[in-house]
């Protein structure tokens, strides 16, 4: 342990010893408890405060440092109350204005007085002027620091100065010990902890010109964006310092998630090993071959459920690559054995075609699937739940109601999860206990790039289905601005005269579910008007489930040809006659949805086309995703694109809580991705002690959440 070496002062020593109550409310507004978080609250930028500009030299919106004597200040109106003071140098008058300022900066704005000024310079109504600069008052004899400053994160009320202040102290006493074991460290070219650490907090004099440099000389202003120094060239002393911060952040998370995983993995589970028996039935039986990449699948997942740990797998297939099926073979192993099985789904129109499908393929073989939801009425629940609790229903299928108190299963030997994405980590825990310790299969239709699986879900193994049932014909995917929205309808009549069926999806309006089904309901109202002789249907979230069911199935029998509908289609809704979807104000759809949605049609024979309506006024951003949409139909590059445009913090949004966020580490670096996961590895088999040590460091306590 690196604590060892000083007695008193561990990672976990509060904070807030001898700091005033109100400043310690602010630290913790900044999730800063510990020494070693505020160790570990590095700075988004640096000033260059090394060397002073003067008021004529200053280039315009550049931040500058001045040194200046107040000539006069006044507080005027115009039209609010500001502080106006003017400042003069050798070489000019400037004018300074506090829009908010407290008494004590109109103190020190005294006439006489002589400042440092920190700030941009810019071409006011009356000459050059500079609005709430940071000032300092300049004793006679002051000389300039030698080295940057840094600028943190911060919050209302705790200013830098306070800030600089406590991570000094807390630098000073914090045990910085290397967590990496030295061989590891020096193997992969890392800066020592402390080292890098320190160069961030308290910059040496010097390293303002290799600050210039990566920021593009030194004439471009005085401010260095960490962001940039991180990014710098290897050998440069900012990105070497970085490089291992990033590491280290990985490392913890790395670390975090193989330990959930081993310690879920030292749990017995029921053997399921395969007899085929009522497998091979339902192979025999499909219209189609397995594709190479599902054999693939299967075959792992089949392992898997062979071995008494619970299995923890996530299935990752793009839209339509045929994860269902896979599924239904996992849950008929179970079966094989004496075990129960659940298929849990995040939407009723989903899970019921489920359902639907898993009847089709199972029934036959003499299986009762069982269906659960929200909305059955109270006496076929009851019949269900007693199904499942006394074991008669082989396999049960549903919504959220499987999850509800009082569903209790026989034997749960596998519990799956469709696009799990969708389900937060206590639902998906919550259908684990429904078993004793059942096997786990999660099945996403979210294709996420390689760098961010192996860092996002490293607490879990990865199938992929990275290919398509033969015979899909690429979506044809067009633009069109919403002026010709009567060609996009002359369409859709085309298309529904010669037998096919499309969807119409209605815009999505993300601050109002009240307004979304107004919109929705005036735009069935509005094709039904203009496309009489088609039989229309209509979905949208607010209906009552038997309604919804009713139009599903009219639709999926082709007595509805047009589908008018809100995202409630989105997720895996399987009509392979439907060969026509249009999106309207698809610019305000994300990436992810335009991807899922635009994969509901291509199912079939037919050519199929996305039309992708737009308004005329299209931000930077929707044009972006729109043109990616356009370019690209395989999911994987799509989702690269996306992280792009977002980040992985948004990305992954729906995983929330179950993984710490990344604040230093980005996952562009693949390379010290995959190097965080094998140090992980080496360090939870090897230097367990250390790994802890780590972990505590960069997680404190709250590793708790990923015990689930
Ligand atoms: P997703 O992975 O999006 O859940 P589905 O499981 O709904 O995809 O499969 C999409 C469609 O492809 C379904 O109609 C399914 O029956 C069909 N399908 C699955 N596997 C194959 C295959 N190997 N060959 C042909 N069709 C397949
Ligand atoms: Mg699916």
């Amino acid at each position: 342990m690196p604590s060892s070496s000083s007695p008193e002062p561990s990672p976990a020593a509060p904070a807030s010893r001898g700091i005033a109550k109100n400043i310690a409310a602010r630290l913790a507004k900044l999730g800063l408890h510990t020494d070693a978080e505020l160790v570990l609250h590095l700075p988004l930028r640096y000033e260059d405060e090394t060397r002073l500009t003067s008021i004529a030299d200053a280039p315009p919106g550049m931040p500058v440092q001045l040194e200046v004597n107040v000539l006069a200040t006044e507080i005027a109106f115009r039209p609010r109350r500001q502080l106006l003071c003017r400042v003069q140098d050798e070489t000019g008058v400037l004018l300074v204005r506090l829009l908010n300022f407290y008494p004590s900066q109109q103190k020190q704005y005294a006439p006489g007085a002589r400042l440092r000024l920190f700030g941009e310079v810019r071409e006011g109504h009356f000459g050059p002027e500079m609005v709430h600069p940071r000032a300092s008052a300049v004793s006679a004899d002051a000389s300039l620091p030698q080295a940057l400053t840094p600028v943190y994160p911060t919050t209302a009320g705790l200013t830098q100065v306070t800030l600089r202040k406590l991570i000094g102290e807390a630098l000073s006493r914090t045990d910085l010990a290397d967590t990496l074991p030295e061989e590891l460290r020096q193997r992969i070219e890392l800066a020592p902890f402390a080292q890098a650490v320190r160069l961030l907090h308290q910059p040496p004099a010097g390293l303002e010109d290799e600050a210039c440099e990566e920021q593009g000389g030194r004439d471009s202003g005085r401010t260095f964006d960490t962001s940039v120094l991180a990014k710098g060239e290897g050998g440069k002393a900012f990105s070497q310092a970085w490089r291992r911060i990033r590491f280290d952040e990985l490392l913890a998370q790395q670390i975090s998630l193989r330990r959930a995983y081993a310690a879920r993995r030292a749990r017995g589970a029921p053997a399921l090993p395969g007899s085929g028996l009522l497998t091979g039935r339902l192979r025999d039986a499909l219209p189609f071959r397995l594709t190479g990449a599902q054999e693939r699948a299967w075959g792992e997942i089949g392992m898997d459920l062979g071995e008494p740990h619970p299995m923890q797998r996530l299935l990752l297939g793009d839209v339509g690559s045929g994860k269902t099926i896979v599924a239904a073979l996992a849950l008929l192993q179970a079966v094989e054995n004496g075990w129960q099985g659940a298929l849990m789904a995040p939407t009723e129109i989903l899970a019921e075609q489920h359902w639907r499908k898993l009847m089709l393929w199972l029934a036959p073989l003499g299986l009762e699937v069982a269906w659960l939801s929200g909305s059955l009425k109270k006496k076929e629940k009851a019949a269900m739940i007693a199904a499942v609790g006394e074991g008669r229903a082989a396999i049960v299928v549903g919504t959220h109601a499987l999850i509800e108190e009082g569903v209790e299963f026989a034997r749960l030997g596998l519990a799956v999860v469709d696009e799990q994405h969708r389900f937060g980590v206590r639902q998906r825990l919550a259908l684990r206990q429904k078993g004793a310790s059942p096997h786990q299969l999660m099945m996403s239709a979210t294709p996420i790039p390689r760098t961010l699986a192996m860092s996002y879900y490293a607490d879990l193994d990865v199938s992929l289905i990275d290919e398509m049932p033969p015979g899909r014909k690429p979506v044809l995917t067009k633009l069109v601005a919403e002026a010709r929205r009567g060609e996009v309808v002359a369409r859709v009549r085309a298309a529904c005269a010669d037998g096919h069926q499309a969807y119409w999806v209605c815009p999505l309006i993300e601050e109002s579910e009240t307004l979304q089904l107004k919109t929705a309901l005036e735009t069935f109202e509005r094709l039904t008007e203009e496309l009489s002789e088609i039989s229309i249907g209509l979905v949208h979230g607010r209906m009552k489930s038997a309604e919804k069911s009713a139009v599903m199935e009219a639709f999926v029998s082709g007595q509805v040809q047009l589908l008018v509908a809100t995202t409630v289609i989105e997720v895996g809704v399987d009509v392979s006659n439907a060969s026509l979807m249009v999106i309207e104000h698809a610019e305000r759809f994300g990436l992810a949805q335009l991807h899922q949605l635009r994969g509901r049609v291509g199912r079939g024979a037919a050519e199929s086309a996305c039309i992708l309506l737009y308004a005329r006024a299209l931000s930077q951003a929707g044009r972006e995703r729109l043109k990616i949409i356009f370019e690209h139909s395989d999911g994987f590059e799509i989702a690269r694109q996306d992280l792009r445009l977002r980040g992985p913090g948004e990305f992954v949004g729906a995983r929330q809580s179950g993984v710490p966020l990344l604040r230093y580490a980005d996952l562009d670096d693949a390379a010290l991705v995959a190097a965080a996961r094998a140090a992980a590895e080496e360090m939870l088999r090897d230097h367990p002690q250390l790994a802890a040590a780590h972990l505590a460091r960069w997680l404190g306590g709250r590793e708790e959440l990923l015990k689930a």
